[in-house]
């Protein structure tokens, strides 16, 4: 029997013929690696850029978001399991190729494609066939992620990525292995190399009680982030609702994001947001050096706009992102 090895994710599935990997939608058959969810969207909606969250990528703009079944892992707390961890046969879904979905976007005045909700990585092939048409009809490209990727699809895809959401869920290995069934050092290098190539690298920490509030463990995130990539990376500490196989913990307290959120800015860092929540503290964004808010927002809505091209309307310091397309 000849197996076949997936090299897309670090997972790195073996699959004899006709079996699928972990992510449940890559299949061997006749010795080649095949997507099953290719063209078959379970989700397609159309969302405002802030959602994503992606708050340093043409504000107040609409992302058209697909997702197909499927995801290389199984975190416990999983919001959208009932896709992420589905077979693609048991999720019902519409038939889209890329370029409908651009026609679909375009008409829905939309600036950008998302591939979101579920792990885009596992729906490579129609994720950047999708981003090519885009490319090429003026769209941009969001990447939400959990940053599972090897190193070979991941250059391909940032080549076509205008910006990434990318979930940086703990600071330590046996949080990932025992919660998300996934490894922290290649999202580390996910992160590093979009900031590098030029992505609008965005994070987002979901803060789950007990499991992964530990401030010395944010702190040291917060200092790699710092350290290794740069202070301008935006953080966002989410807050965690109870689902799937973790609904016996208690939602987060605010207390505990103010207190990550504070932690964040005294290690230096400059964008830092706080979501899930209905409160105005960590929604804005505001200039680093003159402290002034640039971007105004009330929930998903953008209410004040002070960036001119790339500066800050009141001191005129570079802002990290993109304003327009
Ligand atoms: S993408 Fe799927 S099949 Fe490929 S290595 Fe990852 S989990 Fe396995
Ligand atoms: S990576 Fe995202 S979609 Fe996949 S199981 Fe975890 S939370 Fe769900």
């Amino acid at each position: 029997m000849s197996l076949v090895m997936c090299s897309l994710c670090p997972n790195r599935c073996v699959l004899p013929e006709g079996e699928r990997g972990k992510c449940r939608i890559r299949i061997n058959l006749d010795n080649e690696i095949y997507t099953l969810t290719y063209g078959r969207p379970c989700a397609v909606h159309v969302d405002p850029i802030e959602k994503k969250p992606a708050y340093h990528f043409i504000p107040g703009s609409e992302t058209f978001s697909i997702a197909t079944a499927g995801c290389c892992l199984s975190c416990k707390y999983c919001q959208n399991w009932q896709i992420s961890q589905a077979n693609p046969e048991d999720a019902s879904h519409y038939k889209l190729l890329p370029e409908a979905v651009i026609v679909s976007a375009l008409r829905a005045k939309c600036k950008s494609i998302a591939y979101t909700y579920t792990e885009p990585t596992v729906f490579f092939e129609y994720m950047i066939d999708t981003a090519r048409f885009a490319r090429k009809s003026g769209l941009g490209n969001v990447y939400v992620t959990c940053g599972f990727i090897n190193k070979k699809p991941l250059e391909e895809l940032a080549e076509v990525l205008d910006s990434a959401n990318v979930d940086l869920k703990g600071f330590n290995d046996d949080f990932y292995a025992r919660i998300t069934g996934g490894q922290l050092k290649p999202v580390l290098q996910c992160i590093k190399y979009l900031y590098k190539k030029g992505v609008i690298v965005e994070v987002t920490n979901l803060i789950v009680p007990t499991l992964n509030d530990n401030m010395v463990e944010i702190k040291e995130m917060c200092t790699w982030l710092m350290n290794e990539v740069s202070p301008d990376v935006p953080v966002h500490f989410s807050r965690f609702s109870p689902h799937y196989k973790l609904k016996h913990l208690q939602p987060t307290p605010i207390s505990t994001l103010h207190e990550a959120w504070n932690v964040a800015r005294s290690v230096g860092l400059h964008y830092v947001y706080i979501g899930n929540v209905s409160g105005r503290k960590g929604q804005d964004t505001v200039c680093p050096a003159c402290s002034n808010v640039v971007v105004g927002r009330i929930g998903y809505s953008v209410v004040s706009f002070n960036i001119k091209d790339t500066q800050c309307q009141f001191c005129g310091n570079k802002i990290y992102g993109r304003w327009k397309l």
